[in-house]
């Protein structure tokens, strides 16, 4: 019945997790949830004011595509003060989240058998947004001694004559590491040999960062010059906490921008008036709003590096950026949990959800088996409560 592309179609990890973690809590057991990417804080009231006030006035009816003259606008005049490039309303577009940005933006640019490079860690949707394209993912590996970042050498010797995208994110979802300007130097000396390649700039956590930075390195900071084959994308969920509303957008060359919106006009329509009416007030106003959520996660960060100094079997990779740990378990290998041997970090994931009540993120969504990913967006509370399990569960382990 179903098509070949169906067939081949594999859920977003993350959201599968969070919906059996949500299952189990609705069978009474006490889940304590560090799948899903997404703040805990609400919406700041700024925007949720603004989302009010649009329903009041009526600002309800479809809007261009591409999204509203005044929301493009609004984030050209942040891309001017984050990146001191200047974009048109022509250069931007705005999407039901950034999800469907790059998911369009892949779509419009690779044909069939198109590679796509991708460094592994990587967020979990990338790999299959690309098939879905027809494109090939190509995933270099790039682990902890390369601070599980693309290297120069390993980005030159993975490009062939049908390499059409570079896509890459910072600080990175899943292990929080935020690539240095000399890292993306090194990286554009490369890109610059192969002028045929786009980059797409995934900068959805760019202002969560910990250094004390409002924006983290960006590869237009260093190479402003690549600016008619960068795609950055970014979005209203992580810093504005407004993952619901469904807010993402992109800025880069006006064919590819164009491209993006027309798939757009064919596809979902224009994203929410009401979410777009939201966002300008978000991106306009709550800059302050954000440097105290960067205040609390750092405080979260530190609170949970030292809880699992308690547990030795667990090493945490202390992030630059965004709300993720990423936790190496590979000493865990080879031991069981009532007979259920730890081969995997899926397994050891598996133990945790269904006898501790721990949801995790397990590294082989990512492409990198022998860690979790644990998202921090939650509070000290229940950070402190998922540690004390998974001690228990490891002392547990024969
Ligand atoms: N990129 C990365 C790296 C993400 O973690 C996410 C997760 N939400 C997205 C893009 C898409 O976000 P959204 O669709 O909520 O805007
Ligand atoms: N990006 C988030 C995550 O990595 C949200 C989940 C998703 O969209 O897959 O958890």
């Amino acid at each position: 019945m179903l098509s070949k592309r169906a067939q081949n179609l594999k859920p977003s990890p993350t959201l599968f997790l969070v919906a059996k973690a949500k299952e189990l809590q609705a069978q009474g057991h006490p889940v304590i949830s560090l799948t899903v990417g997404e703040p805990d804080w609400p919406t700041f009231p700024v925007a949720a004011k603004a989302g009010q006030e649009a329903i009041e006035k009526g600002i309800t009816k479809y809007t261009p595509a591409s999204g509203t003259v005044e929301l493009r606008q609004a984030i050209a005049s942040k891309m001017k003060a984050d990146f001191d490039v200047d974009y048109g309303v022509k250069n931007i577009t705005v999407a039901s989240g950034a999800k469907f940005i790059i998911f369009g933006a892949l779509q419009m640019l690779i044909s069939p058998g198109d590679e796509v490079i991708i460094n592994s860690p990587y967020w979990v949707s990338y790999p299959t947004m690309i098939e879905l394209a027809d494109g090939v993912p190509v995933i270099v590996e790039c682990d902890e001694k390369d601070h599980f970042k693309m290297t120069p050498e390993k980005l030159e010797r993975a490009i062939t004559s049908r390499t059409k995208v570079f896509l890459f994110c910072s600080p990175s979802n899943p292990t929080g590491l935020v690539y240095s300007k000399s890292e993306l130097k090194a990286l554009v000396e490369v890109l610059k040999k192969h002028p045929d390649i786009i980059i797409i700039s995934d900068d959805m956590y760019n202002r969560l960062m910990f250094d004390g930075s409002k924006i983290a390195h960006h590869i237009l900071h260093v190479a402003p010059e690549l600016k008619d084959r960068v795609l950055c994308v970014n979005g209203g969920s992580k810093a504005y906490s407004m993952t619901g509303w469904r807010i993402g957008w992109a800025a880069g060359p006006e064919k590819i921008i164009t491209a993006m919106s027309d798939y757009q006009s064919q596809s979902t329509g224009s994203p929410s008036s009401i979410s777009q009416y939201a966002a300008v007030a978000a991106i306009k106003h709550a800059d302050p709003d954000i440097d105290e959520v960067v205040k609390k996660l750092i405080q979260r960060k530190s609170f949970a590096l030292s809880e699992f100094k308690k547990i030795p079997q667990l090493r945490v990779i202390e992030p630059q950026g965004a709300f993720y740990l990423w936790v190496e378990m590979r000493s865990l290998y080879g031991k069981s949990y009532k007979g259920q041997k730890i081969l995997s970090s899926k397994d050891f994931a598996d133990i945790l959800l269904n006898h501790f009540y721990v949801a995790t993120v397990p590294g082989n969504e990512c492409g990198c088996d022998g860690y979790l990913r644990l998202s921090f967006a939650c509070t000290e509370g229940e950070m402190q409560e998922a540690i004390r399990r998974m001690a228990s569960c490891i002392e547990q382990l024969s």
